[in-house]
């Protein structure tokens, strides 16, 4: 087919659902999808993050939505195409609130997956290209002041004279993506950040590591990377850049201040949260208080008998700078996914005995392949070149909802484990125990879904391959004062041991700062509930509480890599924006969460 006539079946559709909307016909307009059909809301529907699975789903929402969210103006966007049998296309609406912009994936003449995203809230818009302010007060002004002035009396003052509508807790790149976009809204927002410079969470990572995600995958919000930025970051560069982004984006920032308690006060629907400043107590009362303390943010420190005899150096892999003190050593490191292998590879540069102990299996992707059959299709050179800017990149990708990810990836998996069979050969080979994830989908399922369980590999395999890095199995019996002794007695003696033992979740932080029974009624945080290893159901369609309304009123999460803290910190945005505002925000398809965490 060729884009003419794509664009012509897509417009037919799109005009034939906006009749049925505007009739309130909730089942006319559920019957113009397909059976396994998907719609993916981000807020314009529902003032949440939700998927409809199936036409029951979708009657039920838009039964429920529609006489609020009236939606109208819908228009396609572009030129459809057509590949597989599959349409696709771009379009635009309005609601009641707000501007949107979705993305349509028709099976012949139904629809297959929707999906709708708020843009901006009407009368709320923010202030870029046309709408800037214009900076400078042109004419004379007796008792004229700067913007400099201005901008240090709003420092001084805000969380003393005049109390944030948000607390952001941590600024690593979730918590400048969001305050930046709360910055345009004109949100009084402050962020608090128990390290000296907002970037000083990457920073504080072993000296070896670079992004894994390419430079096209990782802008923040507003600032693209200069286009000679490596494609694959420094983690010293991108402090840097984080450091400079919060200066130039005008952030609000309380550095070397801890969050070190926090309570909700139901009556007053506000925090009471405690700070340290300048060495004096300071308890903050905001609106509404967002978690970006790391999905990896919280180190899984592990507990094995006999740790306090061990005579030599031993520390969890968060607390691993560098491997120059340990030439000639003999070290131990416990894990092996991303971080354990990297920290293998970086021990053996400087000259260490080394040996990764692998408890359980791991998916390894090639770094380069990753790129050649997964990320390159919507972020690389190549990509922009066919038309898809990074704003696009996010909307595809979001289109995709959570249910059919699998099916989406699978494919990927394949390709990369058909292109790389001698190397997956090899490993296996050594003994290294692989999986693909627990039904093959691979890597970025596996981050979803329990945030873990994988390498990419940038050269620890190989090292691993040919016996530089040697490999042992099994569960940590003890340890000795001078060895790691294994469940099947196989002792690893040891100068060094280093416990790659991952994160826990930011629920975690919430247990600490707030309260476990807090933690406990907002549930797990991150994951989807696909039922398949670290990540148990019931399945949510959607990664479990992260930038949308939580269990807890004013309670909010974000992070994730840095597209997701780029992308989806627009709709937490907008969410915290529209409350500020007092519009209404009716929450659909509230979450039961899980009742542990
Ligand atoms: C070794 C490693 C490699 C990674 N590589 C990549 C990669 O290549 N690409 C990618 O996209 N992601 C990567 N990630 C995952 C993720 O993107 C990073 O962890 C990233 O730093 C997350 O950003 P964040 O803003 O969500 O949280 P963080 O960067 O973890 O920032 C959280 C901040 O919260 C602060 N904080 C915590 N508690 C408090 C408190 N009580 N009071 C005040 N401040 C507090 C911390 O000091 C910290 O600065 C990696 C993670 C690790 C651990």
């Amino acid at each position: 087919m060729n884009s003419s006539s794509a664009t012509t079946q897509l417009k037919s559709w799109i005009s034939a659902f906006s009749n049925a909307l505007d009739s309130g016909d909730a089942d006319k307009a559920a019957a113009m999808f397909t059976e396994d059909c998907y719609w993916r809301d981000l807020l314009a529907f529902t003032w949440n993050l939700s998927t409809a699975e199936g036409r029951a789903a979708i009657t039920a929402m838009l039964r429920a939505v529609l006489p609020l969210v009236r939606p109208s103006g819908f228009v396609i966007d572009g030129e459809a195409t057509e590949s597989n049998g599959i349409i696709e296309g771009w379009y635009r609406f309005e609601t009641e609130q707000a501007t949107g912009k979705g993305f349509i994936r028709l099976k012949g003449s139904q629809c297959w997956t929707l999906l709708s995203s708020m843009e901006e809230l009407k009368g709320f818009e923010e202030k870029k290209g046309s709408r800037r302010v214009f900076g400078a007060e042109h004419g004379v002004q007796k008792g004229r002041r700067t913007w400099l002035e201005r901008r240090e009396e709003e420092e001084r003052t805000i969380g003393h004279e005049r109390q944030p509508y948000v607390v952001i807790v941590g600024t690593g790149q979730g918590g400048l993506a969001l305050a930046a976009r709360l910055r345009r809204l004109d949100v009084p927002t402050l962020c608090l950040e128990s390290n000296a410079n907002p970037g000083d969470a990457w920073r504080k990572r072993y000296k070896s590591l670079c992004l894994h995600d390419p430079v096209w995958y990782d802008h923040m919000p507003y600032l693209p990377f200069p286009d000679d930025w490596p494609v694959y970051t420094p983690k010293d560069k991108i402090a840097d850049w984080l450091d400079h982004y919060a200066k130039v984006m005008e952030l609000n920032i309380w550095t070397s201040t801890a969050c070190e308690g926090a309570s909700y006060d139901e009556e007053r629907q506000e925090w009471a949260v405690k700070v340290t400043r300048g060495g004096k107590p300071v308890t903050l009362r905001p609106k509404h208080l967002v978690f970006a303390t790391g999905v990896s943010g919280f180190p899984n420190e592990p507990k094995f008998p006999g740790m306090d005899r061990f005579k030599g150096e031993q520390y969890h892999s968060s607390k691993h700078g560098s491997g120059e003190r340990f030439a000639g050593k003999t070290c131990v490191v416990v894990g092996s996914n991303n971080s354990a292998h990297d920290i293998c590879a970086e021990l053996w540069e400087n000259g260490a005995d080394v040996t990764m102990v692998q408890r359980s299996s791991t998916h390894v992707a090639g770094s380069d392949s990753l790129f050649k059959f997964g990320t390159s299709k919507l972020y690389s050179e190549a990509a922009l070149e066919r038309g898809i800017t990074t704003d696009k990149a996010d909307l595809i990708n979001a289109s995709v909802p959570y249910g059919l990810m699998p099916q989406f990836n699978i494919p990927v998996t394949e390709a990369i484990r058909e292109h790389d069979a001698e190397f997956y050969k090899k490993l296996e080979k050594v003994g290294f125990q692989l999986d693909y994830g627990d039904d093959g989908s691979g890597l970025f399922l596996k981050y979803m879904r329990r945030g873990s369980g994988y390498y990419i590999n940038v050269g620890a395999s190989e090292l691993i391959i040919n016996g530089d890095i040697k490999l042992r199995h099994g569960q940590i019996r003890e340890i000795t004062e001078h060895a790691l002794v294994l469940e099947d007695g196989m002792e690893l003696p040891a100068d060094l041991i280093i416990y790659a033992t991952g994160y826990g979740s930011m629920s975690d932080r919430v247990a600490q700062v707030v309260s476990p029974a807090m933690a406990a009624k907002v549930g797990k945080v991150w994951g989807l509930g696909s039922n398949t290893t670290k990540d148990p159901g019931p399945w949510e369609g959607e990664p479990r509480n992260m930038w949308k309304p939580t269990r807890q009123n004013g309670l909010w999460f974000q992070g994730g890599n840095l597209h997701q803290a780029r992308h989806y910190s627009q709709y937490l945005s907008l969410q915290l924006k529209a409350r500020l505002e007092g519009l209404p925000t009716p929450v659909y398809g509230m979450s039961e969460g899980s009742a542990d965490r």
